[in-house]
């Protein structure tokens, strides 16, 4: 009976599976498209840091494992700091051809920042394909909304069907502030997994399906999900293989080889088709450039802040208070990752509190971040409020500016600097800040 019902399925899905293929043969998402993978790129946009389950192989240490992104460490930004990235980062490549969210948590476990940012891209670049990829649990609410947004593609990670398997691969689940455990985690997670997936594909919007693979928990298990996913529509499904990651309970389990990957494929491709070109997705990692400046932009900054500025007395060392600094050495970065002096500019006239702080703010405007030796409150709030972040930190200025640039960590940047947001760090050595 199960193989009658199969071979009439397959029949079926061999016709939409070349329409489908067709469909994505010609859409520009590197991760739906294989051809065009080296030639286009997907960017994440990092704003989702939550997550409302605990899957037994994350340690929430990296990015969403979900999202095959291992080792993969995203600072998390706002709506706001995450277009700006976006902006710069399309000045750096005329690859992007996809805009993601993706995590490092689950996207609708912070729905407010998610869908903020898809109406900030959105509208900003009105022809950019956008993609978001989650677990489904919270999904459903906000289906009509991404389909009006034309959000194309939906990756939902669905590892099991059958919850007595859920059971195993899930900790818990938190829907609506209370938490579930254990079958019944399981049970609500698969359901409002399985409802978004035939929500998404009433509203028209291309559904991927994930599964990770793993080997003794689901592994005989995923020709089913395989065969369900398919006959509620889904487009296409990956295969993930299972990583073993330390501090999880499946940290002893055996990962997943690439013949049983094969395998399962192969089987599942009876009833959907395959995604097989996308290994490790890198998307991100590959980018030029780094989040951490980005995620150092001020909050209220939408322009494009290409610079840093820096008061130093030399020109070698960061070593002046913001109410001492007669002129800022203003750096940019090259093609190649270098930081380079753009030019010097006046500190404007002593004298005439807060209105000196809003000539600076201006002075400076096509510069997202002001490093200097200290500052008091003041400046830094009028600067704060002009868009423009205040760093107190001391040593070698163009170690520290190409750090910045290259997305180092500042406090591995420096070996005795003392690093501070804001004026926190102001010792009250600096003079005319008033
Ligand atoms: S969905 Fe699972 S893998 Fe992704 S962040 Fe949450 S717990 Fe980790």
């Amino acid at each position: 009976m199960f193989k009658q019902r199969r071979n009439a399925s397959s029949v079926a899905c061999t016709y939409r599976q070349k329409k489908i293929a067709m469909t994505l043969k010609r859409t520009s998402h590197s991760c739906f498209n294989g051809v065009s993978r080296p030639k286009s790129g997907r960017i994440n946009l990092p704003v989702a840091p939550n997550c409302n389950i605990q899957c037994n192989y994350c340690n929430r240490k990296f990015d969403c494992l979900n999202e095959n992104r291992p080792e993969v460490i995203s600072k998390v930004l706002s709506p706001r700091q995450a277009l700006y990235h976006l902006e710069k980062a399309m000045t750096f490549s005329q690859n992007i051809t996809v805009v993601g969210i993706a995590g490092p948590g689950d996207p609708f476990a912070n729905p407010d920042e998610t869908m903020e940012t898809l109406r900030l891209v959105r509208d900003k670049y009105p022809e950019m394909p956008l993609c978001v990829s989650t677990n489904g649990l919270d999904l459903l609410p906000y289906i009509d909304e991404l389909a009006r947004l034309q959000v194309s593609h939906v990756t939902l990670t669905i590892n099991a069907i059958d919850p007595q398997i859920g059971r195993e691969i899930y900790s818990w689940v938190r829907y609506n502030k209370k938490m579930y455990q254990d079958i019944d985690a399981a049970k609500l997670l698969i359901k409002k997994q399985l409802e978004s997936l035939t929500r998404l594909k009433e509203a028209g919007v291309t559904a991927k399906v994930n599964v990770t693979v793993i080997p003794g928990i689901n592994d005989f298990h995923v020709i089913t999900v395989a065969s369900k996913v398919a006959e509620l529509g889904a487009d296409i499904l990956q295969c993930l293989p299972f990583y073993h990651t330390k501090e999880t309970v499946f940290e002893n389990l055996y990962e997943t080889s690439a013949e049983m990957v094969q395998e399962i494929q192969d089987a599942s491709s009876r009833f959907i088709p395959q995604m097989k070109h996308h290994t490790r997705c890198r998307a991100d990692a590959a980018m030029m450039l780094k989040l951490a400046e980005s995620a150092a932009s001020p909050e209220k900054t939408l322009e494009y802040r290409p610079y840093i500025a820096v008061s130093g007395i030399e020109g070698v060392m960061m070593n002046q208070h913001l109410g001492e600094a007669e002129r800022f050495l203003i750096y940019s970065m090259d093609d190649t990752g270098k930081c380079i002096l753009v030019s010097a500019r006046e500190a404007p006239q002593t004298g005439g509190g807060e209105q000196r702080w809003k000539e600076l703010a201006e002075t400076l405007k096509d510069c997202g971040t002001l490093l200097v030796s200290g500052a008091g409150n003041s400046p830094t709030k009028v600067l704060n409020t002009h868009g423009i972040e205040v760093i107190v930190i001391e040593g070698v200025i163009k170690k520290v500016v190409s750090g910045i640039f290259s997305g180092q960590d500042l406090k591995e940047l420096l070996h005795r600097s003392q690093i501070h947001s804001g004026s926190s760090n102001c010792n009250g050595m600096g003079k005319n800040c008033g």
